[in-house]
């Protein structure tokens, strides 16, 4: 490692690897750093996403799709089923994130970024009210290195923001926190992604099955954070699987959180950007960031590229990056939050006659938005402070 790069980026997951590929595509220097000794392990995900979601950061690749699906299904406390997503365009997909992240590194790598893992940031470098670099720790040995712009990539964790004044604070009932088993010999029906809601099932999330082809899945639950003191995470997990898939045998667990807020106030500062989970820019009502870490990570690659062309690094130039996202993924964030929070204070009776008003409907062609469009569409009392919204 050089103790000097036009740009730091600090986290290897979706987000600190597009972020590198697309500045250092440009021909930029880039540091591309990751705390842990391999990149994406643990996974942290259930995986799931669709084809067309990933293909425009990626060329699809056999090596990183586990299964692929048809669809998904929604599960009413009742068992009410809402089968939705049948998008023959659209078809979904269970990655394999560990080779899926380290593919991404790959190519950040292949267009020019130095990447190096079992290095952490443990803090920022400023001067003159601009961050001008960070504090690390690389296989032991403590260093300063200095950049033009440091990049907050570190995911829900992150401390990169904090470092820098950014408020990335979440509240306990904007965060989801999630157990899963990665469980194989279950009988499960391969060509879909099942969700299953209701207070006894996930206080305020829900649990999810994944299929990751050869009777195996990932097998989760995500509680809001708020109510983790009446049902743990891995207690709802062990009590579902324990129902549901009583043969299974579980051979991996992992936990983790996943952000559920409303866009943060901001994402930029002189010298510093954020993106991914470490700018908050999950999906509020799916818990699902690949996408939007993926889509938001090449805005601020190329917003950082323009700014290097203008030899300009303030909070004032990286602005576009804060503008431009907010525009697309931001505004699906707002929505989808003030959606989230309605259904969150739903009761199971609630939950089954929202189900039950989708009776003898097509779904072919539903996706989660105009699934909750028509939602609305039946049930117009109980959602009559999202009618602004459609
Ligand atoms: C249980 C669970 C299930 C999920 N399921 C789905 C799903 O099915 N579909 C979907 O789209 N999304 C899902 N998500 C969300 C998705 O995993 C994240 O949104 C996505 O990984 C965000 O990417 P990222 O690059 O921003 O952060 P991450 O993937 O978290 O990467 C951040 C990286 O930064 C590193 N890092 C942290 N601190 C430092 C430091 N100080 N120095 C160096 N490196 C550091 C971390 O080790 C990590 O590798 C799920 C999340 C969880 C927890």
């Amino acid at each position: 490692m050089k103790d000097e790069y036009d740009v730091i980026v600090v986290g290897a997951g979706p987000a600190g690897s597009i972020t590198a590929q697309t500045v250092a595509e440009k021909g930029y220097n880039v540091l591309l750093i990751e705390k842990r000794q391999e990149i994406g392990d643990p996974v942290r995900c259930a995986e799931g996403c669709s084809k067309d979601t990933v293909s425009p950061f990626i060329d699809l690749d056999p090596r990183w799709i586990s299964a692929e699906v048809e669809g998904a299904r929604v599960f009413a406390p009742d068992g009410t089923l809402i089968p939705m997503g049948k998008d023959s365009n659209k078809p979904g997909i269970v990655l394999e994130r560990k080779i899926f992240d380290r593919a991404l590194a790959q190519n950040a790598s292949k267009s020019g970024a130095e990447v190096v893992v079992k290095t952490s940031a443990l803090g920022l470098l400023k001067k003159n009210g601009s961050i001008t670099g960070i504090r690390a720790r690389s296989f032991g040995e403590e260093m300063d290195i200095r950049s033009k712009i440091v990049v907050g990539a570190d995911g829900i964790e992150s401390k990169v923001g904090r470092w820098a004044g950014i408020d990335t604070t979440l509240e306990l009932k904007d965060i989801e926190t999630c157990a899963q088993f990665l469980m194989t010999d279950i009988d499960i029906d391969p060509d879909f992604c099942d969700f299953f809601v209701g207070n006894n099932i996930a206080p305020g999330g829900y649990a999810w099955v994944f299929p990751k082809g050869n009777k195996m899945a990932n097998v989760g639950i995500g509680v809001v954070g708020s109510r983790t003191n009446e049902m743990k995470p891995i207690d709802c997990l062990n009590k579902f699987v324990k129902e549901r898939f009583p043969e299974g045998k579980a051979i991996e667990l992992i936990v983790g959180g996943v952000p559920l807020s409303r866009p943060i106030e901001r994402t930029v500062g002189n010298g510093i950007l954020l993106v991914g989970d470490a700018a908050r820019q999950s999906d509020p009502i799916t818990g699902g960031g690949i996408y939007n870490s993926l889509r938001c990570a090449k805005i601020a690659g190329d917003v950082i590229a323009e700014a290097f062309s203008m030899k300009d690094y303030s909070r004032n130039t990286l602005n576009k990056y804060e503008k431009e996202w907010r525009e697309t993924i931001g505004k699906s964030i707002e929505k989808n939050y003030r959606i989230k929070e309605l259904f969150m204070k739903m009761t199971d009776k609630q939950l089954n006659d929202l189900a039950r008003s989708l009776d003898g409907m097509n779904f072919n062609e539903m996706g989660t938005l105009s699934l909750i469009k028509q939602l609305i569409k039946n049930n117009p009392k109980v959602f009559f402070e999202l009618r602004s919204l459609f």
